[in-house]
């Protein structure tokens, strides 16, 4: 069936980019407007096979255009019911990936696609010949799904108004979560999808912790797993509550470590120092640790200037992916900040220190109210000076750890000469990122040294020791 199509079709092509100077024309993506969506609908209703294109085809377009790009499409089936349109919706980024020359990355209203020139070459003129591939592959891999038809729009207005409509489907979905906790449910559920380019990536879903590409939440991973138990979205029994706060739990360890090949032995699914969730490369924003103020800093993908610390979102991105626990970066999907226990083991919203101004808005009504006029984004601070004298003035609650970390700091000093001085690590270096710039560590005067970590994470290549020279 494949043979119909002017190009190949395979798992092969997953992770095969096309860079600008070999693209034909780039649609939705940063620069301009796009998103993805999967409705369920009754059998009656679907013409399977069906295609509708809104706005120009690719044939149309000019060689490096840029187009504003909608997929829609309609399921229907005797097991399909709206609880796996969200499921369905996140393959259509799997499967666009099979087809040879295409470039599909991101979810929902952050999809960006390229088309590689060598496919126009071969024969690619229509999207129709996209649509077709990817039904048949939604057919072939989800059984359940009996007829599907797709509805794809170039045509800028059309993508506007229907991806206003998308928007609140989008959160009418995850809206579902929140009066539903991660006490409430015994089960919580796993999502190995992205190990295709990222193979260490195990990501939990639970009540309180939507998945990081922020397509998929609780109840669409309880959807998926009904439909195709043996699918990449799985139950994991929660098993013993190893710590509360940090979200441990027994049976999270074990079926992570397990699908993880060992990469890692314990997740803490509301922790961002200790034990953190994994990042794909798919998530929605990252977190970052700034030492110089022990605090952390959050940026989204539309994003395009640069964090307080000098970064951008895409060198920040880069080494937070790859499916690995990093200390001091932190993958999530936006509907996270609404999470009541949004990284409550490291202090929640007290720690969260800057943000850009577009994810402020987006997120506003979840901030808590006494924090919003003291949380900073890229109109109010530009680098990590202006960053501190900012929540310094607003007296951000950060700044009551900086009170205590100087008294810390103080009675190190005043340590009488002679007794045993304590050697003390300032709060901010406590499970900092490798790599990142530290703050200057505090030693008391006198005879001997004794060294006290507390929950630290420590790693040391090689300490040097010198006699004091009299
Ligand atoms: S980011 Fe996580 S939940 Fe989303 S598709 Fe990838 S593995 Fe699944």
């Amino acid at each position: 069936m494949a043979n119909e199509f002017p190009f190949e079709i395979s798992p092969m092509f997953e992770g095969e980019r096309v860079r600008k100077d070999d693209m034909f024309v780039e649609l939705a993506g940063p620069k301009s407007r796009g998103f993805e969506l999967v409705r369920a609908a009754s059998v009656d209703e679907i013409e399977d096979g069906k295609f509708t294109l809104i706005g120009p085809d690719i044939s149309e377009m000019q060689e490096g255009s840029r187009h504003p790009y909608a997929m829609i499409y309609r399921i229907a089936g005797k097991l399909v019911e709206p609880d796996l349109e969200a499921i369905v919706e996140r393959r259509n980024h799997d499967f666009q990936n099979y087809i040879q020359g295409y470039m599909h990355l991101n979810q929902r209203y952050d999809v960006w696609v390229r088309i590689n020139k060598d496919a126009i070459k071969k024969g690619l003129k229509s999207f129709e010949q996209i649509a077709k591939a990817t039904m048949m592959l939604f057919k072939n891999e989800l059984p359940f799904i009996e007829k599907i038809e797709a509805t794809y729009v170039t045509n800028p207005e059309e993508v506007e108004k229907q991806r206003a409509e998308a928007i609140k489907i989008y959160e009418a979905r995850d809206a579902r979560t929140r009066g539903l906790h991660d006490e409430d449910v015994d089960v919580f559920y796993g999502c190995t999808l992205c190990q295709s380019f990222a193979p260490t990536n195990v990501c939990v879903v639970t009540p309180d912790r939507i998945s990081l590409c922020g397509a998929i939440n609780w109840f669409d991973g309880r959807a998926a797993a009904k439909v195709d138990p043996e699918g990449p979205q799985f139950a994991i029994p929660k098993g013993e509550v190893i710590d509360k706060i940090s979200g441990e739990y027994s049976g999270v360890n074990e079926k992570a470590v397990a699908l993880s090949g060992g990469e890692y032995s314990r997740i803490r699914i509301h922790s961002f120092f200790e034990y953190p969730h994994t990042s794909c490369g798919c998530f929605e924003v990252v977190g970052f640790y700034i030492p110089e103020v022990d605090g952390i800093g959050w940026v989204d993908r539309d994003f395009t200037g640069t964090a307080p610390n000098g970064l951008a979102f895409s060198t920040m991105a880069g080494q937070t992916g790859g499916g690995k626990q990093i200390i001091g970066f932190l993958g999530v999907g936006v509907n996270y900040f609404r999470s009541p226990k949004f990284i409550q083991a490291d202090g929640g919203w007290n720690r969260v220190i800057w943000m850009p101004k577009n994810l402020k808005e987006k997120i506003k009504a979840d901030i808590p109210p006494e924090l919003v006029d003291k949380l900073p984004t890229e109109e109010d601070v530009t680098d990590l000076k202006t960053l501190r004298d900012y929540l310094e003035k607003k007296q951000h609650p950060i700044t009551q750890r900086w009170t205590k970390e100087e008294a810390a700091a103080e009675t190190v000093a005043e340590a009488p000469a002679g007794a045993a001085p304590e050697w003390s690590m300032p709060a901010p270096a406590m499970g900092m990122p490798v790599g990142m710039p530290m703050v200057p560590m505090q030693f008391g005067g006198g005879e001997g040294m004794k060294l006290t970590f507390k929950n630290a994470k420590i790693t040391i290549d090689r300490v040097v020791l010198r006699s004091k020279e009299k």
